[in-house]
């Protein structure tokens, strides 16, 4: 199966390439990018001619619940604890697999039609998520979220040995991690065996951390340390994070974050939400941690729209920081995408275009709304003015999964 894509203005986000390479073709052959250049003939392969629309990789959504669309604009006024103890994990108690599968699919379009190509989630019912993934097409990173708080924790930890058993060779594009859900849904004891599972079986950990001011709290009194990355020192060494969040963190925190392998999905849209605080984001960044993007779950980030995120989080830097020198447009993009491959390591297979990666990768139409004319800057453009619903075409491992051509 070969595709010809004609005409890209291409913004590949790929070291080493220009910027931006006007008027190129791509040639994707089964799930890999053959070749990039000008006039590309291919008498086999399927055209579509993009006359110029920007093609870019597609987002990596780093940190999200997949099946929490049933939660969209469902409750306003909570903070985190309120929020997930009131509000969620009553309901969540209650859904059936049905459900799981229903809503995964909901956010799974809805990630098709906003520009997203891969997702980090973690959740429960893992196997109606892996059914959804299927049947979308989509790639995802997922788990089953462990914690202990109500002394079930080794049955989370059986039902995800099972889903690693039994789902690891299913499809290349369904990978796994260990799901932490977070040091204050879980004890010293607990955390030590899930760290030494994952270090065992080679598997990355994502984890909520230092979300909230009360959650800091919450974590020093049970782990009676100092700051929370203090826990992280103990117990984390040699495994690859993504932790989601990190609103509060101290200098301490960072000192110690930038000594392990850590990876932090930024999700601003939620954090404010749930009150939660903004994020030292330019310190992580001064400090050479990997920032990715998440949206988080719809309950508490409404939507999938990476656009959104990405807007949020460069807006907010220059903010609290007062410096406009924060977070510029292109460097924005790059979280959102080739960091995002990074946290999952997979940064030699997606996160940005260039020969022998996979094909998932975004088209935009920057002329179809009046909100975007005249385009001055168009990194720019893409981070504060174009909307997910201006993505008219997508492809996942070299499949059509959106095109409104
Ligand atoms: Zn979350």
């Amino acid at each position: 199966m070969k595709v010809l894509l004609k005409n890209c203005k291409l913004i590949s986000m790929q070291e080493g390439r220009e910027k931006i390479e006007d008027n190129v073709d791509i040639l994707i052959e089964d799930s890999y990018i053959k070749n990039i250049q000008k006039n590309i003939t291919d008498d086999e392969a399927q055209k579509v001619n993009l006359n110029g629309k920007v093609v870019m990789p597609g987002f990596i959504n780093t940190h999200a619940h997949v099946p929490m669309s049933l939660f969209k604009e469902s409750v306003d006024g909570y903070l985190l604890q309120d929020w997930l103890e009131k509000k969620i994990w009553p309901i969540e108690d209650k859904l059936t697999s049905d459900d799981i599968y229903k809503y995964s699919k909901i956010t799974f379009d809805e990630m098709i039609n906003t520009g997203t190509t891969c997702i980090n989630d973690q959740y429960f019912n893992t196997e109606d998520i892996i059914k959804a993934a299927n049947d979308k097409k989509i790639r995802i990173e997922l788990t089953r979220t462990l914690m202990d708080s109500d002394g079930n924790g080794k049955q989370r930890l059986d039902e995800l040995k099972y889903i690693l058993d039994k789902y690891s060779d299913y499809n290349p594009n369904i990978t796994f991690n260990v799901g932490v859900h977070g040091l204050y849904t879980s004890n010293e004891k607990y955390i030590k065996e899930v760290t030494d599972f994952a270090r065992k079986n080679n598997l990355k950990i994502h984890m909520h951390f230092c979300e909230n001011s009360k959650e800091v709290e919450d974590i020093k009194r049970e782990y009676k340390v100092e700051y929370p990355a203090q826990v992280l020192e103990k117990y984390f060494r040699g495994i690859k994070l993504i932790l989601a969040h990190c609103v509060k963190l101290t200098d301490e925190d960072i000192k110690i974050l930038k000594e392990l392998d850590v990876s932090v999905s930024h999700c601003p849209v939620s954090n404010l939400k749930l009150g939660c605080g903004v994020a030292p984001v330019q310190k992580l960044l001064d400090n050479d941690i990997n920032v990715t993007l998440g949206t988080d779950g719809q309950g508490s980030g409404s939507n999938m729209d990476m656009f959104e995120t990405m807007k949020f989080a460069a807006l907010l830097q220059k903010g609290i920081n007062e410096n406009p020198l924060n977070m510029m447009a292109y460097d924005v993009i790059k979280l959102a995408t080739i960091n995002g491959a990074k946290a999952l390591g997979k940064e030699n297979e997606i996160g940005s275009i260039d020969i022998n990666k996979k094909a998932d990768l975004i088209a935009i139409d920057l002329e179809s709304t009046c909100v975007n004319k005249p385009i001055n800057d168009i990194f720019s453009t893409i981070v504060y003015n174009v909307k997910g619903i201006n993505v008219q075409f997508l492809m996942t491992n070299g499949e059509i999964l959106l095109n409104k051509i």
